[in-house]
């Protein structure tokens, strides 16, 4: 008999995963990975995307692109979860797990922040950066705001690194003079693990003039008036709002009994919930990591060795540690990485790789290598 994995959500978590099974125990897998999109993409190309630096059809990895032995593909939209049965029906049929594992990332919940949709913009999906590439080209002068609405929100780094890119599209149409750049986050630096990051990032600020307003978050637009509105209470005008909305897990696990505040808390040993044979990796769990996609590739990891121990009646070795490293976009064609450890020490802690070309390069390759792995590309 082979072991039965359903895999919710082909995202960075479910594709890795997915991939590591099949390395691993391909001839004694029958795993079904499920996903609404038909593709997947990275994080970082919806920058890339909204500020014109590649088009949205070129970002896109076709799910059907991806062989794997002991690995099926289903396009279908997942519409109930039972983690008592480990059954899980989608709009095309109904699958039975041995084991179930959940990655379904985190939603955007643009109707929390009132005006957002009226008279913002957010960047945080394909969609949102599609339609940010039609709007940039539009402001002229101005107020510029990049404003964190609510946190927990995906890639810290973000907000920094779409204020930086700004900076260089506004100097590229000569018009940078007459804008303003101003970024609202609810941290007290701009990646607080690590104190190095957070200091070349307001460097880069201080000399580019862009206006960093830390420990704020926008809790709504006033569309008549163009004002955010801060959660002290105080109103910045605005003429171009870019939005990082609030996050919250996808509805359908709403009503599921695997949401504990808003997400679902895990074994940080072995990304196990309270379900037996269920686990949940990723942007919807609570673990405690930033939401990120190596954070949701190192918790496959763990997940999947997990998976394959317990087939086989052994343990696992190696608990998460929490540990990543993400690129940072600095402008100027220069990118930066920040490595955080999570759970090793007492505190998280982080330490930086400065700005430069072969970081660039880096960046190319992480992409490049996991569209490889997971897609034979
Ligand atoms: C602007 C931006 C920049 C980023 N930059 C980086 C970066 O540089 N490095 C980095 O590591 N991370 C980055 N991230 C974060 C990264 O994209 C996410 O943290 C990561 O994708 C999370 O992986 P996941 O597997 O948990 O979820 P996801 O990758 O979001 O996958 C979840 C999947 O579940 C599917 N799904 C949800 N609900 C259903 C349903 N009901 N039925 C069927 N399918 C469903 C979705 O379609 C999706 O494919 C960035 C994010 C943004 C927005």
């Amino acid at each position: 008999m082979k072991l039965r994995v359903v895999v919710l959500g082909a995202g960075f978590g479910g594709l890795e995963l997915s991939t590591i099974l099949s390395e691993m125990i391909g001839d004694r897998l029958d795993l079904t990975l499920i996903d609404k999109n038909d593709s997947f993409y990275f994080g970082f190309s919806k920058l890339d995307v909204m500020f014109g630096r590649k088009p949205a059809d070129a970002v896109h990895l076709a799910y059907s692109k991806m062989v794997k032995p002991g690995v099926k593909f289903r396009q279908e939209t997942i519409t109930v979860i039972d983690p008592v049965t480990r059954v899980v029906t989608t709009d095309k049929g109904t699958y039975e797990a041995d084991v179930l594992v959940i990655a379904l990332g985190a939603d955007y919940d643009l109707a929390f922040t009132p005006g957002l949709s009226e008279a913002g913009n957010e960047f945080y999906s394909l969609q949102g950066a599609e339609r940010l590439r039609e709007v940039l080209p539009t402001f002229l002068k101005g107020h510029a705001i990049v404003g964190v609405t609510s946190a927990p929100f995906k890639c810290p780094p973000a907000p920094s690194e779409a204020a930086l890119l700004l900076h260089d599209y506004l100097t590229e149409r000569g018009i940078r003079d007459a804008c303003e750049i101003s970024i609202v986050m609810p941290f007290g630096l701009p990646i607080p693990p690590s104190p190095d990051t957070s200091k070349a990032l307001l460097t880069a600020f201080a000399e580019r003039n862009i206006k960093f307003i830390p420990q704020r978050m926008v809790t709504a637009l006033d569309p008549s008036h163009k004002l955010a509105i801060l959660d002290d209470g105080t109103g910045m005008p605005f003429d171009l709002f870019l939005g990082i909305p609030k996050h919250r897990a996808p509805e359908v696990l709403a009503g599921s009994g695997l949401l504990i505040n808003g997400w679902i808390p895990v074994d940080r040993k072995n990304l196990k919930t309270q379900f037996p044979d269920v686990y949940a990796i990723g942007d919807v769990t609570s673990v405690g990591t930033p939401k990120a996609g190596v954070f949701a590739e190192g918790a496959a990891r763990i997940a999947a060795a997990s998976i394959i121990a317990e087939l086989e009646g052994g343990s696992a070795s190696s608990p998460y540690t929490g540990t990543g490293s993400c690129y940072v976009e600095f402008g100027h064609d220069l990118v930066g990485r920040v490595d955080v450890d999570f759970f090793s020490g007492p505190k998280p802690t982080g330490s930086f790789l400065e700005p430069s070309e072969e970081l660039v390069r880096d960046k190319q390759y992480f992409g490049s290598s996991r569209a490889a792995r997971w897609f034979g590309l």
